[in-house]
């Protein structure tokens, strides 16, 4: 049994509190090794080590911290395969799709290579009589991040890349579930160029993240995963004075109006709410045809495409639609929830209850589910399933639909289909959810724009990624100076006579 490490210093160390998680490949069901699960004590080592490295790091021009950036992007493409492999292993998510997870934290890594020019401050001349205003953006010190299972490639370098291009050092706690790629990048990085210290891997659970949230040196926490923990964490780490930027679970609709390309619609769903088994945060879980005669086209049309789905393995090639979830508890905890959907009234159309896939018989594969006549009362309605169940909610009107969007807690992502613009300009206007697509299922901004969401999906007021990174990563000092009249008025330029 491969036990695993925490990468502290530069060094793989081995946990000492004794604590292990099993680390699952979802597909077989097996342990396939041991991660290690940190003690306050291990935690604070590692933010006295990052506290022993930063300052120097802060120190070095912003150019230069842009170039480790440069080198380790060129790395990234170098093992994607064996990154994205290692990611399919314990993630269980298509290989295509695991490449997708890295690419889509590469783009990151490689907008924060505009470092130099994001960190440029402000300056006025002569705000005064000789007096200049001048702004400078400095780094925070120790930060730290704590991310979710379900991109364990991407959201660790939404965090980190920014960090350390402001000039921070940075401890990472990755989800106990899938702790391989986390390791691998922060070798990377070092690989890259960066000096040991500024990137450390503290494996864990609530305890390490205790512990960050206890430790008064760590001056910013993120935070990815579910809204229960991140409410937690926003609450105590605003507490301890910390800044703090959390971001949480979601329940994403998409509303289909009359006049929507019904096809494009349908493939649009399918991919949306059945890729990586309904395991994104941007996924989306609920479908609000408007009008009966738009569902029933649209449910005529869903029908036969989630009933095709190929669920299997990541090892069974390109063809797989999606893989298994990620552990024997999620899958108990969707199939419970599926059932609610069928004690409470809700038809299920497609029924994927009885799934099993030959050979993988112990897996956490979930049949695709499709429910019709879903009500906002029901459970499945209200929760984030997180698995591949779409559920259709009717709508009589375009104000019907939009008003569901809109009183459901979550307001991670939605989208709309429609041909009309100036339907699709009230929607993207009115409603009250971060991130909006107009025929575009899955809204997620590129790593120029930022990406956020509103109510119970966010908490905090910056973004990830984009302008607002540099923002959250760096402190603004303001200088105001003024100069007493120097050596050109009262300087003497002969050599004085001795008396
Ligand atoms: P999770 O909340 O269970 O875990 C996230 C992190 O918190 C992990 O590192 C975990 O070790 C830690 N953690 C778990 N329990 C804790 C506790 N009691 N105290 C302190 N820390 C704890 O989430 P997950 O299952 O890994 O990820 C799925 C969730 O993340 C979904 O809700 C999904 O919507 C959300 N998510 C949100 C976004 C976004 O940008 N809004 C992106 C990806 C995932």
């Amino acid at each position: 049994m491969q036990e695993m490490t925490h990468y502290i210093g530069g060094e793989h160390v081995k946990g000492t509190s004794g604590r292990f998680a099993d680390v699952m490949n979802p597909a077989t069901g097996e342990v396939q090794a041991k991660v290690p699960l940190a003690s306050k004590e291990e935690l604070d080592k590692a933010v006295e080590v990052a506290a022993a490295a930063q300052p120097a790091w802060a120190a070095v021009n912003p150019q230069r911290r842009a170039r480790v950036l440069m080198a380790f992007v060129g790395l990234l493409n170098r093992d994607m395969d064996k990154l994205a492999e290692a990611l399919s292993r314990e993630h269980g998510k298509t290989f295509p799709d695991a490449k997708g997870d890295v690419q889509r934290g590469l783009e990151v890594v490689e907008y924060c290579i505009g470092a130099p020019q994001m960190l440029k401050g402000e300056y006025t001349d002569s705000a005064g009589p000789g007096i200049d205003i001048y702004s400078m953006r400095q780094a925070l010190g120790v930060t730290a991040g704590i991310t979710p299972f379900n991109f364990p490639a991407m959201i660790p370098m939404w965090m980190f890349a920014p960090a350390i291009a402001c000039g921070n050092a940075f401890i990472l706690k990755p989800s106990e579930r899938d702790p391989s790629v986390p390791l691998m990048l922060a070798e990377l990085m070092e690989e890259a160029g960066l000096p040991k210290g500024i990137l450390q891997v503290v494996n864990g659970d609530k305890e390490s993240v205790d512990a960050i949230l206890d430790n008064e040196v760590i001056q910013s926490v993120g935070f990815v995963g579910s809204t229960p923990i991140a409410e937690y964490i926003y609450s105590r780490g605003c507490a301890a004075g910390k800044r703090v930027q959390c971001f949480g679970g979601a329940k994403n609709h998409m509303i289909i109006m009359p006049d929507a390309d019904m096809d494009q619609a349908a493939d649009a769903l399918v991919g949306a709410g059945y890729g990586a088994a309904g395991e994104r945060c941007m996924a989306i879980s609920v479908a609000v045809p408007v009008g009966d005669e738009t569902a029933d086209r649209l449910i005529e049309k869903l029908i036969p495409r989630v009933e095709k789905l190929k669920v299997g393995p990541y090892t069974a090639g390109d063809d797989v639609d999606y893989g298994p979830v990620v552990t024997k508890a999620a899958k108990e905890n969707i199939l419970r929830l599926v059932q609610t959907g069928v004690d409470q009234g809700a038809k299920l159309v497609v029924d994927g209850r009885d799934f099993s896939l030959q050979g993988y018989e112990d897996g956490f594969f979930v049949g695709a589910h499709l429910f019709d006549h879903v009500t906002t009362d029901m459970d499945i309605y209200k929760t984030e399933i997180f698995g591949p169940v779409l559920s259709t909610v009717r709508a009589k009107t375009y104000e019907e639909a939009l008003g569901h969007a809109m009183d459901h807690e979550y307001g991670n992502g939605t989208a709309i289909f429609t041909r009309d613009g100036d339907t699709a300009r009230d929607f993207a206007n009115r409603i009250n959810i971060g991130m909006v697509g107009v025929n575009v299922p899955i809204p997620v901004p590129l790593a120029y724009h930022t990406f956020g969401g509103w109510k119970k999906s966010a908490f905090g007021d910056l973004n990830q990624h984009g302008p607002d990174a540099f923002k959250f990563y760096t402190r603004t000092k303001t200088v105001t100076a003024r100069w007493p009249s120097g050596l050109k008025e009262g300087g003497e330029f002969h050599f004085k006579a001795m008396d």
